[in-house]
């Protein structure tokens, strides 16, 4: 199961979330200008000598009350370490060795996986000298850099990226199964809903985890289809911090939708959609893939017959962009609507899979632009000359025009609006392109 996945721990104020957010870079900024979101990652896309990984800044995930907060960094490290491909350890160069970073320490010299130990704040050559003091570590040479002014974090990302695969390599088989990530924060009944479709015999299940090394995915047959609940086994780790389960469901989640084709964002119909739902769904609309909001326990919601309309509506509000995602009101305890998700997530798979014909796209869509051009930039008048759709799964149009750097980001929006309307791909994140006609 290739996957890239790197985490930085460390001590609060150390720079953990300034490296974050240096490694992602600042096409990531913290509010999305396009959907409106804030968007308070903790863990986001990157990519360095061609590789691509994903960093986790387990900064993220501190506890607010100062009796649990040592014990939660320690746990975090030891699920970065369960979790991750290499963890970067980062010390404060001006602070100097603390208690807290040598425990730390102890617990990753005790990993195989690869630790890198980044002493930051070395903001220029004099300081270097506050460096060597990390060798009491004894986790190897320490790397200096300053993430703030980006001082030599070239060369500390060389490192990190050197043992990683070049790609990390998709498995072709199973083309004809769909695979299914359930995620959602803890409680809101995420192992109830699995149980609850493995119980049912509707379906038969053709693998479940155990059964083979290292399998933690469920496969099973309903209605002639392949599913494959991903990741089923790892679904809950047992916590008394709660920040540290949040940690590793987020951790959980991120492996699991990047190896799925439909996402199903599971919620408590008590609680509502809350920042890390949109967080995770931010996620999966990054990566293209396909996306389902199931609210659950809607057996506990006093209903009359407007509620699931009103919920629905309330909740498209919140999600702003993403209000292609369809809706979903279910039961794993009363099991209402459970079938309806692996129904959904069929639909929505197909929808990914789905090519337009060149010829009818341009029938409808040419004369949206003709009526609607982008507006014209510094005189230039910017004319859309033809639309294809280049790819499937995830699918890509690509609009060709005389000045394609020029159309503004809301024309991109606007025209993603009318492919929507006219062509469907329901729970899809449609990706639209312009190129040099
Ligand atoms: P975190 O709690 O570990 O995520 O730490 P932050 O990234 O929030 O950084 C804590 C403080 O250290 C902030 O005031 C940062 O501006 C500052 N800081 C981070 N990196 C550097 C650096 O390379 N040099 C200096 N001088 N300050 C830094
Ligand atoms: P997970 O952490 O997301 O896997 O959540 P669990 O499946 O462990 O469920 C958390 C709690 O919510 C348990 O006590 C379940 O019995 C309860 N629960 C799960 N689904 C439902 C539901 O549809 N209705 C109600 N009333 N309770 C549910």
């Amino acid at each position: 199961m290739g996957k890239n996945i790197v985490a930085i721990v460390g001590r609060p104020n150390v720079g953990k979330s300034t490296l974050f957010n240096r490694i992602i870079g600042e096409r990531d900024a913290i509010v999305d200008p396009k959907s409106g979101v804030t968007r308070d990652r903790h863990y986001g896309q990157a990519e360095w000598n061609g590789k691509k990984f994903t960093v986790i800044d387990t900064g993220g995930y501190v506890p607010d009350s100062d009796d649990v907060f040592e014990s939660a960094i320690r746990e975090q490290v030891q699920i970065a370490i369960d979790e991750a491909d290499v963890i970067v350890f980062v010390v404060d160069a001006i602070t100097g060795v603390t208690p807290i970073d040598i425990e730390i320490a102890k617990i990753l010299r005790q990993t195989k996986k690869k630790v890198i130990l980044a002493v930051n704040k070395i903001d220029n050559d004099k300081l270097e000298l506050y460096s060597s003091q990390f060798y009491e570590l004894g986790l190897g040479e320490p790397f200096s850099i300053s993430a703030l002014h980006g001082r030599k974090v070239g060369d500390f990302l060389d490192e990190v990226v050197k043992d990683l695969p070049e790609k990390v390599e998709e498995t072709e088989e199973g083309k004809n199964q769909i695979k299914v990530a359930v995620v959602g924060q803890p409680n809101v009944g995420k192992s109830s809903f699995v149980n609850a479709i493995l119980g049912e015999n509707r379906i038969i299940v053709t693998d479940i985890p155990g059964t083979t090394r290292d399998s933690i995915d469920t496969t099973f047959r309903y209605n002639d289809t392949e599913f494959v609940l991903i990741d089923t086994a790892g679904l809950r780790r047992r916590s008394k911090i709660k920040e540290s389960i949040e940690f590793y469901s987020a951790i959980r989640a991120l492996k699991s939708v990047e190896r799925c084709d439909v996402t199903v964002v599971m919620l408590d119909a008590t609680c509502g959609l809350e920042r890390q739902d949109l967080r995770i769904i931010g996620e999966a609309a990054d990566l293209k893939k396909g996306i389902i909001i199931a609210v659950n326990k809607w057996d506990l919601i006093e209903k009359d017959s407007n509620t699931a309309l009103e919920y629905e509506h309330a909740l498209k509000e919140r999600l702003k962009v993403f209000d292609y995602v369809p809706i979903l009101f279910i039961s794993a305890k009363t099991k209402q609507r459970i079938f309806k998700v692996l129904d959904l997530a069929k639909i929505v798979y197909d929808e990914r899979n789905k090519k337009i014909k060149t010829s009818e796209l341009n029938k409808v869509l040419f004369p949206i632009v003709k009526e609607t051009p982008p507006p014209a930039v510094s005189g230039k008048e910017i004319k859309i000359k033809y639309v294809t759709q280049v790819k499937t799964a995830p699918p890509v149009f690509a609009f060709f025009a005389n000045f394609p750097d020029d159309i503004p980001e809301h024309y991109k929006r606007f025209l993603e609006n009318k492919i929507r309307e006219h062509f469907g791909f329901i729970g899809v994140p449609v990706t639209i392109v312009f190129k040099k006609k």
